[in-house]
């Protein structure tokens, strides 16, 4: 299996999952064209996807979608819930009114509807969804498996439940966000105090400190990579998160000690591909 981080942050999200002749996209909120330049940046193709899957409507998630559907012919795995609020999800731009009509057409014989519950099947990969805490309809994280190796990713939710770390044990890699520095999100003067609590809250998003939690006391060490997602450009800063993170693992105890190695990834380029 291999993965690479397409793009993350608040201005977009995608991640491709390769297994066997599979190739995946998880999230759509680059633009069209861009997500096409980063394929083609990695070596892929947008034609030669064979599934994208949503895992919320947000706009950072799922914003590229109706324009991409345009070059592709793979099905879109999202779920009821999850398609509907994307349909209704408020757009900014000219022809916003037109937006919904648009992209209930654009869907139209083309998804395959999954549960953010139930495991569901991509060519050679399985997939296990499971709920995480986010204010959107129906958000979801997952593990991915192929040939006995599994991968986790998950953006966008405000704490680790006991479900999610459940998860993430045995995963090879995880794709995990670590949105904000609690500090530097408290300090940031151009968010609106609603907005700092919505992002701190238990649906909002996870902070590095969050993560620093889960790597020492909660992470079982098994993976070897550990990619930093969605960090916000306004509230974290790339040596913070991969640093909080790394002195986290070197604080676990000396029966567990990791040998992790963590990786950033960016808004505007992927990421090196991870081989597992
Ligand atoms: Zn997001
Ligand atoms: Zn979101």
């Amino acid at each position: 299996m291999r993965l690479t981080v397409l793009g993350s942050g608040s201005t977009g999200n995608a991640v491709l999952i390769c297994a066997g002749q599979t190739r995946v996209l998880v999230d759509a909120g680059l633009s069209a064209k861009e997500t096409a330049r980063r394929l083609a940046l990695v070596g892929e193709d947008v034609t030669r996807l064979d599934g994208v899957i949503i895992t919320h409507e947000h706009g950072d998630h799922a914003g590229g979608l109706r324009v991409l559907l345009k070059s592709l012919e793979c099905p879109v795995y999202i779920s009821g819930a999850t398609r509907d609020a994307y349909i209704r999800e408020r757009v900014h731009g000219s022809s916003a009114s037109d937006e919904p009509r648009k992209r209930a057409e654009v869907l139209r014989d083309r998804t395959e509807e999954i549960s953010s519950s139930q495991d569901f099947r991509i060519g050679e990969i399985d997939f296990h969804p499971f709920t995480v805490p986010h204010d959107a309809a129906d958000n979801f994280g997952f593990t991915a498996r192929h040939d006995g190796v599994c991968v986790a990713t998950l953006m966008d939710f405000g704490c680790i439940t006991t479900l999610v770390a459940e998860h993430l044990k045995g995963c090879a890699a995880v794709v995990i966000e670590s949105n904000h520095s609690r500090d530097m999100l408290k300090a940031c003067d151009v968010y609106p105090w609603e907005l700092k609590q919505r992002i701190l809250s238990r649906t909002g998003h996870l902070s590095n400190e969050d993560v620093a939690v889960w790597l020492r006391d909660g992470f079982d060490g098994s993976a070897e990579h550990v990619v930093l997602a969605h960090l916000s450009q306004r509230a974290n800063n790339p040596h913070v998160a991969k640093l909080t993170a790394e002195v986290a693992l070197q604080e676990r105890g000396m029966l567990f000690q990791s040998t992790a190695k963590i990786t950033l990834s960016h808004p505007k380029e992927p990421t090196p591909w991870i081989e597992l």
